[in-house]
């Protein structure tokens, strides 16, 4: 690849490394070795963006490594990253700080009556670290001739006059100080010229979302999301054999929905081994909770303080940490092309979570982010003379595929949910598909002043959580945050709220500065983009750093 500004051209231009964008370039590589494939990352290195639970489901995985790489089973890669299988599959529920109701025989019944709620099993699922999972990828991809470039991230998509087709991606300006003037090292956003352009930049992507406004793509329903905060725990040996390391625990209610006296919010508890002597603790919660002073670490501070989880990491230190968005409003979300109902338009392909391809019943993705990457590559390779069939193409593949089947199955579900809330939204949307489509509102709308009930005592320590994620972005730069009337904060959001933003942001961006609410430390940002999603007043922007900066996740 040629330095910055120098106008480059490949076939297939990857925006994102994650286990979609890889996948298809692994799928692109293995089927035809002679076109050129390109997969650029913001991260500075491989997996260091990658945050999830995660248990994978099995078949996606499976069928991409097969055609990649031969005896993959046998390499040592492959046992450290998929050496885990669950065998006790704990689905709890959590009434208050220590009842605990293992609920397991009503999913399997569920199963076995054929209900959506069965799909919550499992069992003989791996428990993998995405980030590790990622690297992982990265390598194949690069053994059958793929670039992977860690450290360019997009910033734009850029299509012809005719807004048809893309021509290629624009990537971010270097070297401006945080004024925007340009230093002497100033290196003007190489333009990256190609025939495909897809875009696999995972939840609320950056360039998907630019995308959709310029070429007219629509969703039936609006996006909503979840906002995910994590933290690996180093334990005590006993801790963690007394977990396990072929156990999940997936937990719903307390302290996120409690019957009657609420508090009322969408999402649940995870907790997963990791590694020898650690465990993976995380708080998944809808962004249309209502609570002003609300802030997803503090309910994952309860989980942790529940008697149930407590066992295993009471006197743990925390090692790791990190937060991220899931898109969640499922298959309606799916933003279209009107005329042809393509995901993308032309020869632009829109994968995984940029797609919005979580099954929220269980609250996966990874599996269909893999599958998704893999169909895109077979349309691309089917329309190698003809770009423009190819997001017609991938769209025909997926709504027939085990993503387009499983996405329609759990279709209505999060929108009856939003709808009703937990307590009845849950046991309704046992009726799946019989459901009428509810409209939702979109999830900064669903601000109140109320509170939430179950604050935790003390403000939740952020500066440890940031300094564990390890992120660090080039102090002189342009804030990649930026709010865009500080007028509203001043005469509405401030008085009404009390300036949400200050208190959810898991990273503690936000701060009140001579009586101005800023975004005063984007050095410190996660990329999560829950501001851009939860400022009550849609108020905040997020766009892409300089490639390099953010997290740095190891095991996540
Ligand atoms: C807390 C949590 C728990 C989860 N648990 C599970 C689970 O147990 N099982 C499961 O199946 N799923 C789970 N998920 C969902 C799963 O992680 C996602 O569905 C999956 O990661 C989507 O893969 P992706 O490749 O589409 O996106 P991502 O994994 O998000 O990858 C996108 C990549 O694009 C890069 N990128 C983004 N924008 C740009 C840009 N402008 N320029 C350059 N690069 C860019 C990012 O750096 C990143 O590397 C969970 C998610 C969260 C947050």
């Amino acid at each position: 690849m040629a330095k910055n500004n120098e106008y480059n051209k490949v076939s297939v231009l990857v925006v994102g490394a994650g286990p979609a964008g890889l996948a298809c370039a692994i799928q692109l590589k293995t089927k035809k070795p002679e076109i050129d494939v390109c997969v650029i990352d913001k991260s500075a290195e491989p997996g260091n963006h990658n945050l999830s639970g995660a248990v994978l489901e099995k078949d996606a995985i499976h069928r991409l490594l097969d055609s990649a790489v031969e005896g993959w089973q046998d390499s040592d890669t492959a046992k450290d990253v998929l050496g885990k299988k669950v065998k006790k599959d704990n689905v709890m529920f959590f009434l208050g700080r220590k009842m605990s109701f293992n609920i397991f025989f009503i999913i399997k019944l569920a199963k076995r009556l054929g209900l959506n709620f069965g799909q919550m099993i499992h069992e003989g699922d791996y428990i993998v670290s995405i980030s590790k999972l990622t690297k992982w990828l990265v390598q194949i991809a690069k053994d059958v001739g793929v670039e992977v470039l860690p450290g360019f991230a997009a910033a734009d998509i850029i299509l012809d006059e005719s807004a048809e087709r893309s021509v290629g991606v624009r990537l971010v300006d270097q070297g401006v100080d945080r004024e925007g003037n340009k230093q002497p090292n100033f290196v003007e956003g190489e333009v990256i010229n190609s025939s495909f352009v897809v875009l696999a930049e995972g939840c609320d992507g950056l360039l998907t979302e630019k995308f959709i406004e310029k070429a007219g793509l629509q969703r039936k329903s609006p996006q909503l999301y979840s906002v995910g905060v994590k933290e690996i725990i180093q334990v005590s040996s006993e801790q963690y054999k007394k977990f396990g390391d072929d156990r999940v625990i997936h937990a719903m209610g307390y302290p996120i929905w409690t019957p009657f006296v609420g508090p009322g919010m969408f999402g649940g508890g995870i907790c997963y081994p990791v590694e020898d002597e650690h465990i993976a603790v995380g708080m998944i919660v809808g962004a249309d909770w209502k609570y002003c002073d609300f802030n997803p670490q503090d309910a994952l501070t309860n989980f942790k303080n529940h008697s149930f989880i407590k066992q295993f990491i009471e006197g743990g230190t925390v090692v790791e940490a990190g937060a991220k968005m899931i898109p969640e409003a499922g298959f309606r979300a799916v933003p279209r092309e009107p005329q042809t109902g393509s995901i993308g338009k032309a020869n632009v392909l829109i994968l995984g979570d940029s797609a919005g391809f979580v099954n929220m019943l269980k609250i996966k993705g990874l599996h269909n982010a893999i599958d998704s990457g893999m169909i895109a590559a077979d349309a691309i390779v089917e329309n190698l003379e003809n770009p423009e069939s190819a997001a017609v193409r991938y769209t025909e593949l997926i709504d027939k595929s085990a993503v387009g089947k499983e996405m329609e199955s759990a279709k209505n579900f999060r929108q009856t949910v939003a709808k009703f809330g937990p307590l009845q939204g849950m046991p309704l949307s046992i009726f799946g598909g019989l459901l009428p489509k509810f409209d939702t509102e979109k999830d900064f709308e669903a601000m109140t002043i109320a509170r939430y009930r179950l604050k935790p005592n003390q403000n939740f320590d952020k500066d440890t959580f940031t300094a564990v994620a390890a992120t660090e972005h080039r102090e002189e730069q342009p804030s990649h945050l930026t709010i865009i009337d500080s007028e509203i904060c001043r005469s509405k959001c401030t008085p009404m709220f009390g300036s949400p933003c200050i208190t959810f942001c898991p990273a503690g961006v936000y701060e009140t500065i001579h009586d101005e609410v800023e975004p005063a430390n984007p050095s410190n940002c996660l990329h999560c983009k829950t501001c851009q999603r939860k400022c009550p007043f849609d108020n905040i922007r997020w766009t892409a750093p300089e490639g390099g900066g953010g997290p740095r996740y190891k095991r996540m």
